[in-house]
């Protein structure tokens, strides 16, 4: 099999050839047809997430070992079974959740894997689908995406699922009330597309790039709002008439945190999913005096992300441009996300 590797942290990936592995127990091996690149890539490339104020968590700390293979947000068709691997048969086309936890304590048996503290993620702990094969612990976390094209459908396996599951904890939001998105790029777009299906919230959103703007107005955001700009809490609070009910946090700096919190209503919810890194000072008083909530949302579980392909399924989503590419410019794809070059989302093709 064929992967694209990072060979130490932050160098470009090279391409590698090892033995297709033969799945074992309730393994299934899957071939890949397209995965997705995601911004946490970037991340795991250069080998850590930034805390803030100097500190850092690192892959090596997590134990996971170089030449590492990325890609998470996988589809693909089933091209070999373990023994014991049931419910699936060779030539079936699925999605791979790829949040695996170890899959035999009660959170993961409920389903609830993203909250294991054994993490298995598929190309953020284990080998991803930067390759033209992976291997599946489980059955279970294959799910079927007939009706959707496979350049999209894995897309929901991390961008849409993020957004999705974040919408989620929002709370409920009336046609009266307003909610922010912070962040236009794969992830804030996605969203944007599933809150219109979900919520009859007025959906306001941010950010500083003006193509990204001009591709969420064209997506059906009721307003845009470049956050750089010195004015922009004001105006924000001004068109919405005490500030968005709730605000989810797409990218995840001192900056865009700040701003949504000081633009968010009484009562509000802001949700932080990006994983920019840095650290904010809040204002303690802040919480009682606006009683709002903080609070955090990574991806989302397995029973959100087949409630999410049944939505996409009945086209109740709109799709996010695909741009489709080799898997052999995983390097320049790369660099084109870090540059914010790539408009929705970028999809490697074996
Ligand atoms: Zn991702
Ligand atoms: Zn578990």
């Amino acid at each position: 099999m064929r992967h694209f590797q990072i060979p130490a942290w932050g160098e470009p990936l090279v391409e590698a050839h090892t033995e297709t592995p033969r799945p074992q127990g309730s393994e299934i091996l899957l071939q890949v047809e397209a995965c997705g690149v995601c911004h946490s890539d970037l991340h795991i490339w250069d080998g850590y997430f930034d805390l803030g104020e100097g500190q850092k968590v690192t892959l090596d700390s997590r134990g996971v070992a170089l030449p590492f293979t990325m890609g998470h947000e996988i589809v693909g068709e089933v091209a070999g079974l373990g023994p014991d691997a049931t419910g699936v048969a060779l030539g079936d086309k699925r999605v791979a959740y790829p949040w695996i936890g170890c899959g035999q304590c009660p959170l993961c048996l409920a389903g609830d894997d993203i909250m294991c503290a054994t993490q298995q993620y598929l190309g953020t702990r284990v080998p991803g689908g930067y390759s033209d094969y992976v291997l599946v612990p489980h059955p279970r976390y294959l799910l079927e995406y007939d009706g959707i094209p496979a350049g999209l459908a894995c897309t929901y396996a991390c961008s849409g699922l993020t957004g999705y599951s974040a919408l989620r904890k929002t709370g409920d939001l009336t046609a009266q009330d307003h909610l922010l998105i912070v962040g236009a790029g794969g992830v804030g777009l996605s969203a944007l597309h599933i809150a219109k299906a979900l919520s009859p919230a007025a959906i306001v959103v941010a950010d500083i790039d003006p193509e990204k703007r001009a591709a969420a107005e064209a997506a059906g955001a009721s307003l845009t709002i470049d956050n750089s700009q010195p004015d922009a809490v004001k105006r924000l609070i001004e068109h919405t008439q005490g500030g968005p009910k709730a605000s989810i946090d797409f990218v995840g700096a001192p900056p865009t945190t700040k701003f949504a919190i000081d633009a968010l209503a009484k009562g509000g919810t802001h949700v932080i999913v990006g994983l920019y890194g840095g650290a904010l000072p809040l204002s303690l008083p802040l919480f009682p005096f606006k009683q709002m909530t903080v609070r955090g949302s990574f991806t989302g579980t397995l029973d959100e992300l087949r409630a999410l392909l049944a939505l996409a399924r009945d086209g109740r989503i709109p799709q996010i441009p695909i741009e489709s590419r080799s898997l052999d410019r995983a390097n320049e794809t790369l660099e084109d996300l870090k540059a914010g070059r790539i408009i929705g989302r970028a999809v490697l093709t074996p």
